[in-house]
């Protein structure tokens, strides 16, 4: 789960981490009064998306009087902020972050993310902050300095300090930016993170080490033990047929292709995309209706899938092991009498009940295309996409 930068600050300040003084405002006179109250001659005005390269888009402006901070929150408040995360058609803003301005000496960047190959949190810190930090890894990946550290001991203060002093922190901020460190880290781990980024890190003239940026996302597996976060949800930003799916405890993710999938299980959902593509064809989504899927949670799986414009074509793909073939028939026989199906279906059914399952999809009368195994469903349905 992502949250907004002015969110992801207010939990850092619970953590001791040094953020600039701002404040959230939905509408433009609001943002006046912030600009007002924070008394600063420079303060910077900002979009709140759920996505970054805002500044690049023109989502991040600095402002040195009212009426500056007026102009700025009237540009930039309900534009459709187009950046390299969100895609041709952007992102609308709905949130403004006015914040007093930092008088930079250097941007540094940080991040932590859980590293599957040591299978521990790994912080990153570079030198180069402010830019992609997906360019600098490419670009010059020796200025990316890593370490490792365990979810139960946290960042040790040695660690911490070895990483500042590493990425050129000056020496008389070099304690200041280790405690800094061992907080963020402290903040990943109590709250479940599966990412905090703050790019950029920097250090302002006047000696301080401040957060102008944060980017926190949550694993949601880990969500129920953190109530409270449920709260900085923000349904905008999410795609609304993953909210949908999300009800009825459905796994959707949208993709780009035409053959929507209906899978039970995410290695399954995988390998069914793999082998779709084998053959030439190009997954819609992934969605796993999971174990225990029951007729109305089939028939909503169903539901999601052909609301999506681009699908030409569905495969239904079921192992059925404790979820039962018979039940996800009924399941798929009950949403095409609910929905016009306009489109050509690929059954694939394999496992408990699965005669009954054959059965009742062949007892049905509708048009769908049966197959005996996944290379046969997925030759199918990418024939049957192609010839349409
Ligand atoms: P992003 O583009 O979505 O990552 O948004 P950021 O919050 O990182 O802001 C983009 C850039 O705006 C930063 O890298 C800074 O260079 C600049 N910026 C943000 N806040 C301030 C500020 O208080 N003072 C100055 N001088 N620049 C700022
Ligand atoms: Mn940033």
């Amino acid at each position: 789960m992502k949250i907004h930068e002015y969110q992801g600050k207010e939990l850092f300040r619970r953590f001791g981490l040094a953020v600039p003084e701002g404040r959230a405002c939905d509408t433009v006179d609001e943002a006046v009064a912030a600009y007002r109250e924070l008394g600063k001659e420079i303060a910077v005005v900002k979009a709140q998306i759920h996505a970054g390269g805002r500044g690049k888009g023109g989502g991040v402006k600095l402002v040195k009087s009212e009426d500056e901070a007026r102009a700025a929150a009237e540009a930039i408040l309900g534009m459709q902020l187009v950046t390299h995360q969100t895609g041709a058609e952007g992102q609308k803003v709905r949130k403004l972050l006015v914040e007093e301005g930092s008088a930079i000496e250097h941007e540094y960047y940080i991040g932590i993310a859980v590293d599957r190959e040591s299978r521990m949190p790994v912080m990153m810190a570079s030198s180069e902050g402010g830019m992609d930090i997906e360019v600098v890894a490419e670009n010059s990946p020796d200025k990316i300095l890593k370490a490792a550290f365990s979810p139960a001991a946290g960042l040790s203060s040695a660690e911490a300090e070895k990483l500042a002093k590493g990425i050129g922190i000056p020496d008389a901020m070099v304690a200041e930016a280790a405690k800094f460190l061992v907080g963020l880290a402290k903040c990943f781990i109590d709250l479940d993170c599966s990412l905090a980024e703050i790019n950029p890190l920097v250090t302002t003239k006047d000696g301080k080490v401040i957060a102008l940026d944060a980017k926190v996302n949550f694993d949601e597996s880990a969500l129920f033990r953190h109530e409270e976060l449920n709260d900085l949800r923000d349904l905008h930003e999410e795609e609304a047929k993953e909210i949908e799916a999300s009800k009825y405890d459905l796994s959707y993710i949208a993709l780009d292709g035409n053959i929507a999938c209906m899978v039970n299980g995410a290695g399954l959902a995988m390998s069914t995309m793999d082998v779709i593509q084998l053959y030439g064809g190009e997954p819609a989504n992934f969605l796993d209706v999971g174990g225990g899927a029951t007729t109305e949670k089939v028939t909503a799986a169903f539901r999601i899938l052909l609301s999506d414009k681009k699908v030409e074509g569905v495969l239904i793909n079921i192992f059925g092991g404790i979820m039962k073939c018979d039940v996800i028939a009924n399941g798929v026989v009950e949403a095409i009498k609910q929905i016009d199906l306009e489109v050509p279906l690929v059954v694939r059914l394999e496992g408990t009940n699965v005669e009954q399952g054959k059965k009742i999809l062949n007892e049905s009368g509708l048009p769908l295309i049966s197959a005996d195994d996944l290379d046969d469903a997925a030759q199918k349905i990418c024939a049957a996409v192609k010839g349409a």
